[in-house]
């Protein structure tokens, strides 16, 4: 008799999980196959720390190869699914086509940025999704400094060292708690030869508070903590339009600057509307077992996937690391289920709290509902980073001890343009190459 094949198409938070789960659970009576564009699985809360130069861009990534030997990656992405024929139909990373033949279904490709209708945010705007924004992010940011330490137009010179965070979750916060110590360290290595005006960040949220999505006391911690640090914090406020120049704010202001952002938000990966599933608010609709309905070989989950929350009746589970985690847990096990591997069990988690890093020794948390703030929040924050990556830990404690007696390298290795990292793409995991068409045409 031939093993049954199962095919997850992800390898986030939810797919690795799922993934590893299915390879232990069912060990070699089935076949697991991940199908993902990069050999790795990305740590994304980690990643302010790589655009503000604490850690090196690969140890926030954790090899699939190394993680899960019983898998068989297939480098790729998922292009469409044919669910008569149980097929998914994939583009490798040199063009090729191909399918991958399925007995079960594992959808969890995850979100990507999401856009708003403003004129100019495509162009002029850039993402926080993936490694290659991160990085170009970091060399953009120390190239805006040095930039401005020489040239000669004062005005230039101002707009060049004024950075502007648009979305102010915990990714924006981050971003700017973050990038106000990493520009003012560059300036001060600068500040022999160029103007000893102070860098300026600038965090905009529509919402009438940061982190709007979390506790208020959270947000009030991070609030006292980015003002104190000389953040430019403005909220119930808005981007009208972005120009090369700078930002037009709703309420008329005109912010000269080199940098924009956009951390807003995230929507479902565009091959979640191209499956021709049910959808949810745009994200694929699944059952408690995180089954697709009328399709009980299909299971998605994490953060392309509607799943009703158990504990809040009525009601979706956020898109967070901790629910796209526990998920691909629940995922794996119903497949194994379905194999005939045990019994299929409901998804249901509590909210075991969230931490926000602020950089330095800052940082606002909640464990288990427990505000918390200041060093002790900073070192349970960097504490639970390393508890929760699958790997790689000795790696990234090792350039936080390096970070912490260091001077932090402000070199800019020019790998990638602006060009190629557009904020509108449906692959933010991979630079945008010449000559390579997008996936979209
Ligand atoms: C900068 C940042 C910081 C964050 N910080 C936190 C935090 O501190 N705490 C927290 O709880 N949450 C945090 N989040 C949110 C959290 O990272 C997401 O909720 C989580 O990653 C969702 O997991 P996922 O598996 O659904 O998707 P992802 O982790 O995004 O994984 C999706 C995977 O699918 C792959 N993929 C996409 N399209 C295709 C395709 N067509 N074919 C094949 N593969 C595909 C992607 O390459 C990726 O590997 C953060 C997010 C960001 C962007």
């Amino acid at each position: 008799m031939s093993r049954s094949r199962v095919v997850v198409v992800g390898a986030g938070f939810a797919g690795f999980r799922a993934a590893r789960t299915l390879s232990r659970t069912l060990r070699d009576e089935a076949e697991v196959v991940l199908l993902n564009p990069t050999d790795y699985f990305l740590y994304l809360p980690l990643l302010p720390q790589v655009a503000v130069g604490i850690l090196e861009p690969r140890r926030v990534t954790v090899s699939l190869h190394d993680t899960l030997p019983r898998v068989r990656m297939v480098l790729g992405e998922a292009r469409g699914v044919d669910l008569d024929e149980r097929r998914v139909h994939y583009t490798d990373p040199e063009g090729t086509r191909g399918e991958l033949a399925y007995d079960r279904l594992v959808l969890a490709v995850g979100s990507v940025n999401k856009l708003l209708p403003i004129p100019g945010v495509a162009e002029h705007a850039h993402g926080f999704r993936g490694i290659p924004e991160a990085l170009y992010l970091r060399d953009h940011i120390t190239r805006q400094v040095e930039m401005a330490a020489t040239g000669t137009s004062a005005e230039v010179n101002t707009a060049r060292r004024t950075f502007v965070v648009v979305g102010a979750g915990y990714t924006g916060t981050e971003v700017a708690a973050q990038g106000q110590l990493f520009t003012d360290d560059l300036a001060r290595k600068q500040q022999a030869v160029g103007p000893r005006e102070r860098p300026r960040w600038v965090l905009l949220d529509i919402a009438d508070r940061v982190l709007p999505e979390l506790d208020r006391r959270l947000s009030s911690t991070a609030d006292r903590v980015l003002r104190r640090r000389g953040v430019d914090v403005r909220t119930k406020t808005s981007v009208k339009e972005a120009t090369s120049d700078g930002v037009l704010l709703d309420d008329g202001e005109f912010i000269e600057t080199r940098t924009v952002v956009w951390c807003v938000g995230v929507r479902p990966d565009p091959l979640v509307s191209e499956v021709g599933l049910a959808v949810e608010r745009g994200l694929l609709l699944v059952d408690s077992k995180l089954t697709v309905p009328g399709h009980p070989e299909v299971f998605a989950c994490g953060d392309a996937a509607a799943v009703p929350d158990l504990t809040r009746p009525g009601q979706y589970t956020p898109m967070t690391a901790q629910h796209a985690w526990r998920q691909g847990r629940v995922a794996g096990l119903n497949v194994a289920a379905s194999l005939g591997h045990g019994e299929q069990r409901n998804y249901e988690h509590h909210d075991l709290g969230f931490a926000v890093d602020l950089g330095g020794l800052q940082a606002a948390a909640n464990p288990l509902g427990r505000p918390l703030s200041g060093p002790l929040a900073g070192v349970m924050t960097h504490a639970y980073h390393l508890a929760a990556m699958p790997g790689n830990r000795v790696r990234v404690a090792a350039d936080w001890m390096l970070d912490a007696v260091l001077p932090r390298q402000a070199v800019q290795l020019g790998l990638l343009s602006s060009w190629s990292v557009p904020l509108d793409t449906a692959s933010p995991e991979l630079a945008r190459v010449p000559g390579t068409p997008d996936k979209e045409e």
